[in-house]
């Protein structure tokens, strides 16, 4: 199966493996571009002329006249496996009510937790199909998905195999995440908890390819985080951590002692924990989505970029402080309310994300010989997708070399 997509009227994809710093929106823009796949992997792109040129054979032929194709977009963190919705709890903090008067009224992830707890596979499974079609149409072809919804054995395995199960069977390619660590379930010390947790490990390897905790006050500390990681990374996973996003917890400085792949939320980062990551290779994921919803202050982009870190942005799709799967709902926020340049937005939406995961050798850029995973848009130029906002422009998502969505 070979594939030529010709006309574009700008190509816009990043390069390499990860980009930081000065070259974080080092964007290659080709106009009048085509694009050549055979099987799932890009084979030629360029000028049109060039690259029909050497085409030999017969592909199925995709005109993108007057449009844009950029790499399929990349959601480095989300918690998609999870029952049940929580606009009432919405609908109460938009009449003004705080966080405490919801938690009393049932609010708050562990209304989330007991839905999932009583929720069957099916309908795990059925729910994050749903959100995961949504995400597809929305441009998204790579996904990482985190557990922490079941603070039990039993539920935090059904959310991993839902995951597993996912995989196989609808196109946004999965990466999961064991992240037992999201809250001290009710009635239990946090002691006898993480106790449970280390239970879980051996049960959770081949699951996951990550480990998360949220680490902040009454949540999980240091030491906490610590002897959790360390006995995950013996069980083969990697750290990627929930750090400073309600206090100033030190948490990245935790995360790098843990090799972590990613410090996330960073709201609450210091100057001298940016100049920690400048001089890492610990990606920054970014979550602008939540402090959109919540209204709550955005983490300092700006700053972690010109210091040299590397940036990513994610939309944290939770049902208590992001409900959207829209990435180029996040750009846009990242560019108004964190500065970022367009540009930067596309590469910290696919490169960079990619890069966290572990997967940007092939995923997160339209380079021959990378895993064929673009995006049509219908705009004229990249610029165009943060600018005219809240609005969907995808007009074709191809996985892999094959057309998985078009309208
Ligand atoms: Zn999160």
């Amino acid at each position: 199966m070979s594939l030529l997509i010709t006309n574009i009227a700008e190509l816009a994809t990043p390069h390499g493996m990860v980009l930081r710093g000065a070259q974080a929106g080092a964007l290659h823009i080709i106009h009048d571009a085509a694009v050549y796949v055979d099987g799932d992997t890009v084979c030629e792109v360029g000028a049109r002329d060039a690259v029909e040129k050497k085409i030999s054979g017969n592909p199925t032929v995709i005109d993108a006249a007057g449009k844009t194709v950029i790499p399929g977009l990349v959601d480095s963190h989300t918690h998609l496996v999870f029952a049940g919705s929580r606009e009432t709890e919405f609908a109460m903090r938009c009449a003004g009510m705080n966080y405490q008067t919801i938690a009393a009224a049932g609010g708050g992830i562990l209304s989330s937790v007991s839905a999932t707890r009583a929720a069957s596979v099916d309908e795990l499974k059925s729910a994050a199909k749903h959100y995961l079609a949504l995400a597809l149409a929305h441009g998204t072809t790579t996904m990482e998905i985190k557990s922490g919804y079941g603070l039990d054995t039993e539920t935090e395995l059904k959310i991993l195999d839902v995951i597993q199960s996912l995989s196989a069977e609808q196109p946004v390619e999965l990466v999961p995440t064991f992240l037992g660590a999201h809250a001290i379930p009710q009635g239990k010390t946090s002691e006898a908890y993480v106790k449970e947790l280390l239970e879980m490990l051996p049960h959770v390897k081949g699951k996951a390819q990550f480990i998360d905790a949220f680490v902040e006050e009454n949540y999980f500390s240091h030491s906490e985080t610590e002897t959790l990681c360390r006995a995950a990374i013996h069980h083969g996973l990697k750290p990627r951590l929930h750090v400073n996003q309600l206090t100033a917890n030190d948490g990245v400085r935790l995360g790098l002692k843990l090799g972590a792949a990613s410090v996330d939320h960073l709201e609450k980062i210091t100057d001298d924990e940016i100049r920690l990551l400048a001089n890492s290779d610990c990606t920054a994921t970014l979550l602008p989505a939540v402090s959109f919803f919540l209204n709550y202050g955005y983490p300092p982009a700006r700053a972690l970029i010109d210091a040299g870190a590397i940036v990513a942005i994610a939309s944290n799709f939770n049902p208590g402080s992001a409900m959207t799967l829209n990435m180029q709902l996040v750009m846009s926020i990242a560019c108004t309310q964190m500065r970022l340049t367009p540009a930067e937005a596309l590469v910290t939406a696919t490169l960079n994300p990619a890069y966290s995961l572990g997967v940007s050798e092939k995923i997160g850029g339209i380079e021959i010989g990378k895993q064929a995973d673009l995006v049509i848009m219908d705009v004229q130029n990249h610029q165009m997708i943060p600018y005219f906002f809240g609005v969907n422009h995808v007009q074709t998502v191809i996985k892999k070399g094959t057309v998985v969505y078009s309208r």
